[in-house]
């Protein structure tokens, strides 16, 4: 399927220009020229990547990128005037991906969306395979590794590794961990947590000598990177 590609960009002669390019490519592509339409054309999912200008009416690019990265991780590409180097800092502190300086030669752009798509495309391919430090998991085949050996866990052990992998840094109260892993509808004692996290480190923390899973006293559990 054709790769959908959004412009937001008010010099209309160049948005023409790239949504032509980009058809002639066998992309779809729309434009807008408004910064705020643009923000939520993007927010709506039907596109697999957007090239942005910056300054716009409605909503500057910069402020569309930070509201947008709020919801959405979908590739940007950001379009600078030349020498605006404040503009590619903010533009890639904002979560851009890539910028390009006008003006540009369409070739460059092509490259450098194609390269963000295919990016993008392997994200994607690898969302099953969740790493911290030495611990590895992959959430499709319910394996765990450590230091790239097998470690059998059982359904509620994984359940609980995977929710604290990939909710990493954070610390997630017991009553919170007990929702995911038991069940809303689950009755028991939020200690039935520190019991899976017990057998968690005899066959992770205790058997590879590492301090994996962190108790924060009184609250809950945390893993760290
Ligand atoms: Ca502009």
């Amino acid at each position: 399927m054709a790769s959908r590609i959004l412009i937001v960009e008010d010099e209309i002669k160049i948005a023409r220009f790239v949504e032509l390019e980009l058809i002639h490519e066998g992309y779809e592509a729309e434009k807008t020229a408004d910064g705020r339409e643009g923000l939520e054309m993007a927010l709506s999912g039907r596109f697999d990547l957007l090239v942005l200008d910056i300054m716009l009416p409605g909503l500057n690019g910069i402020e569309v990128l930070r509201r947008l990265r709020k919801e959405s991780e979908m590739p940007v590409i950001m379009l600078t005037a030349r020498d605006a180097v404040m503009d590619k800092v903010s533009g890639l502190d904002a979560g851009a991906d890539d910028y390009i300086t006008k003006p540009f030669a369409i070739e460059e752009l092509l490259a450098r969306i194609r390269v963000a798509l295919k990016r993008k495309a392997g994200n994607v391919e690898e969302k099953h395979i969740l790493a911290v430090g030495p611990v590895s998991i992959d959430t499709d085949r319910y394996e765990v590794t450590v230091n790239g050996e097998n470690v059998e866990l059982s359904n509620r052990e994984f359940e609980l590794l995977k929710f604290l992998m990939m909710n990493k840094n954070i610390v997630m109260k017991r009553e919170r961990i007990m929702n995911e892993i038991c069940g809303y509808d689950y009755m028991g004692e939020t200690n039935i947590i520190d019991v899976y996290v017990r057998y968690l480190r005899t066959k992770i923390d205790d058997r590879y000598g590492i301090k994996f899973i962190q108790t924060v006293r009184g609250v809950g559990y945390v893993i760290k990177d």
